[in-house]
């Protein structure tokens, strides 16, 4: 019988060996997590520590004994793949008992993640200093907190994930700074618009510093000092937010190709440069819909489709991911803030000649109470007429609507075609022209 292993035991780890068992009930499955916690929600940790009465544990979607018990896949939590042998077709594990055995694999799926990056500098493995992305960091975040009669934050980065984490802070009523190096808050997104979330953030009490290089870390008497050029944060407990990179070193140390950021190399059918070995999820690259190249984008939705597209791969289907288009969204206080595609310097940068428009427009219809302004910026071809990108701000409307813009993207739509879609409408939801075809009748007359 076949014998499938999976290192990594989240999203897309779990997600394989749950579809695998699904297709071939009789399949032998191993999965690896080097931590206690499998298939958990990363995604709700910010809102979990914003709520003192709420259990992390609450993340789990499925406990490890179900997957054992009532799915029959044998689930070795505090194991980690240390290392494969491709030639003998084996993964060395280790035990958290500090035992070591080998096992046999006739398909290997590689789910290993990604871990956040962490300042090397002085003082920044000082207890009080933590980075949020497994469950084990989000138990010790709020455990610090509780434990910690914690007042005052310093957050190093302003990424989506130290954003949300802001808001979580804040609803505790703990003060919060934020730092980082480069000049620009949301760089990405066009500077109106980040001007608005900008503004919402400080709007709750939330001090900004941007274009301050970090220098070291210190503890002073019982708190913490981050200190930077011209300015020094003290806080309580120190959040880093400032990226993250693919686990890659099993797939490295064992020969794989490694492709942009350094993740893992895959094609279409989540093959890795060796036919036996898939990688999924946030580890590994995809190809991105509107460039044809590849990319790097580590989240949920994609982590969990690779993991199940890799597990069909193996049990003999023939499934092919097209890509993705990079379609973000994410909540700051008041504020949605949503991404589909490329930015005008992105997509010059892939080779497009772009043009690009943003418009104000509204939430719900013109006379209807409680509309709230959605802005909206959407990215064109010059030479093809092709959508590129859309990005929107707003109180409300603009998460979900920047799903149409990305359905676009995936079908090659021009501008022009998708200006004349059908999309919905009735007052409490949007006015009669959607924002998304106001933006794309302007752009229009740019391309
Ligand atoms: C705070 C936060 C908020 C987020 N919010 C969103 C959101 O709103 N929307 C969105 O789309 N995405 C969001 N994400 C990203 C999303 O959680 C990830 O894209 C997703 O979890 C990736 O799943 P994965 O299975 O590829 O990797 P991971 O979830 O990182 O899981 C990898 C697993 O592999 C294990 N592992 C690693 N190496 C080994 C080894 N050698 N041996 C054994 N086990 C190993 C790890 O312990 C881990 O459990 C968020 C992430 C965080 C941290």
């Amino acid at each position: 019988m076949m014998q499938f292993v999976v290192i990594g035991g989240d999203a897309a780890g779990m997600s394989a060996a749950s579809r695998a068992k699904r297709n071939w009930p009789e399949m032998e499955i191993t999965v690896l997590e080097k931590t206690m916690d499998v298939s958990y929600s990363a995604c709700g940790m910010p809102y979990n520590i914003a709520d003192p009465n709420r259990p992390i544990d609450d993340l789990v979607v499925r406990p490890a004994d179900v997957f054992r018990k009532k799915q029959g896949i044998k689930v070795l939590t505090g194991h980690l793949g240390e290392r494969i042998d491709r030639q003998k077709q084996i993964v060395h594990v280790i035990s958290q008992d500090g035992s070591s055995f080998k096992i046999a694999y006739d398909k290997l799926l590689i789910a290993t993640g990604a871990h956040p990056i962490l300042p090397e500098l002085p003082g920044f493995d000082l207890p009080g200093i933590l980075a949020l992305k497994s469950l084990e960091d989000g138990r010790k975040i709020k455990e610090y907190i509780k434990n910690n009669n914690v007042k005052k934050v310093v957050i190093i980065g302003m990424g989506y994930i130290a954003l949300e984490m802001c808001e979580a802070l804040r609803t505790l009523n703990i003060e919060v700074d934020m730092v980082k190096p480069r000049k620009a808050f949301l760089p990405w997104m066009n500077p109106e618009m980040a001007k608005m979330v900008k503004k919402e953030v400080e709007s709750h009490g939330v001090n900004l510093f941007s274009g301050y290089e970090i220098l070291y870390a210190e503890k002073s008497d019982n708190r913490l000092n981050i200190v930077c050029d011209n300015l020094t944060l003290t806080a309580d407990m120190v959040l880093v937010g400032i990226g993250i990179a693919p686990n890659n070193k099993i797939a490295l140390d064992g020969g794989l190709e490694l492709g942009i950021c350094q993740s893992i190399s895959v094609d279409k059918m989540l093959k890795s440069s060796d036919e036996n070995i898939y990688a999924a999820g946030d580890c590994a690259d995809a190809y991105h819909v509107v460039t044809g190249k590849k990319t790097w984008i580590p989240l949920a939705l994609r982590a969990n489709r690779s993991g199940w597209a890799a597990a069909d791969n193996v049990c003999g289907k023939q499934i092919r991911l097209e890509g993705v288009a990079g379609t973000a969204v994410f909540k700051v206080f008041n504020l949605e803030v949503a991404r589909t595609g490329l930015n005008p310097q992105e997509a010059a940068e892939a080779g497009f000649d772009p043009a690009s428009v943003t418009i104000k427009s509204r939430s719900r219809a013109h006379a209807h109470p409680g509309s709230k302004t959605i802005q909206v910026q959407m990215v064109g071809d010059k030479k093809s007429g092709r959508l590129l990108g859309a990005f929107m701000v707003g109180e409300e409307g603009a998460a979900h609507r920047i799903n149409a813009s990305a359905v676009a993207l995936h079908n090659h739509m021009t501008v022009e075609s998708f200006s004349t879609t059908d999309l919905s409408y009735a007052p409490p939801f949007g006015p009669v022209w959607d924002p998304l075809l106001t933006a794309a009748n302007q752009l229009l007359k740019a391309l």
